[in-house]
C-alpha cells in the first residue's frame, strides 16, 4: 500500500480544526459525541484523513463505551499499533497504516462477547463511513413490505399513494 505523506501545514489545510486535532494531535472526542457511536449502517469505515478502508460494519458492536467499537479492523495491515504510555497508563494506539493518523485505541481481555475478546475504540470523526450501495434508510413507520400487499396497483401509484390514480387504472384495463 502507497503512503499518504503531507506536511502538517498540508493536513491543517484539508482537515476541519476538530479533525486535525484528533487526527494530527491524537486527541479524543467527547464520549457519545461522534456520529457513528450508535450507527448500524451497513458499510465500509474509510480514514477521514486519506480514504483507506480500515473497519467495517459487520464488526462494529454495541461496547456502550461512547465511542464506536470494533473487534477487528478491516484487515491487519490497515492499521499499525504505537505503545502510548500517556495518561500513566501503558496503552494501544491505534493509527491508519497508510497516512499515520490517530485512530484511537484497541483494548484486549474486556470480556466483551466478540470473537476477539478485543475492542477497537475508535473516533467517529477519524472515520467516513460509506454505506454499502443501494442501501437507503428507512424511516420510522415505513416499511418495505406496504406495497407488495397491494395487489393490482402499479408499483408506482402504491408508492405515490394516489387512489383515484389507481382506480382510474384499473377501470380502465376493466373496459378493455
Ligand atoms: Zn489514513
Amino acid at each position: 500500500m502507497d503512503k499518504v505523506q503531507r506536511t502538517e501545514a498540508q493536513w491543517r489545510e484539508m482537515l476541519t480544526p476538530d479533525e486535525y486535532q484528533v487526527l494530527r494531535e491524537a486527541g479524543t472526542e467527547a464520549p457519545w459525541a461522534g456520529e457513528y457511536t450508535n450507527t448500524k449502517v451497513e458499510g465500509v469505515y474509510r480514514c477521514r484523513a486519506c480514504g483507506a478502508e480500515l473497519f467495517r460494519s459487520g464488526e462494529k458492536f454495541e461496547s456502550h463505551c461512547g465511542w464506536p467499537s470494533f473487534y477487528q479492523p478491516a484487515s491487519g495491515d490497515a492499521v499499525e499499533l504505537i505503545e502510548d504510555r500517556s495518561l500513566g497508563a501503558v496503552r494501544t494506539e491505534v493509527r491508519c497504516e497508510r497516512c499515520g493518523s490517530h485512530l484511537g485505541h484497541v483494548f484486549e481481555g474486556e470480556g466483551y462477547p466478540v470473537p476477539t475478546d478485543q475492542r477497537w475504540c475508535i473516533n467517529s470523526i477519524s472515520l467516513t463511513l460509506e454505506p454499502a450501495a443501494g442501501l437507503r434508510v428507512i424511516r420510522a413507520g415505513e416499511t418495505s413490505g406496504d406495497t407488495a400487499q397491494t395487489p393490482g396497483m402499479t408499483r408506482a401509484a402504491a408508492i405515490s399513494g394516489a387512489q383515484v390514480g389507481a382506480r382510474s387504472l384499473w377501470m380502465g384495463t376493466r373496459r378493455r
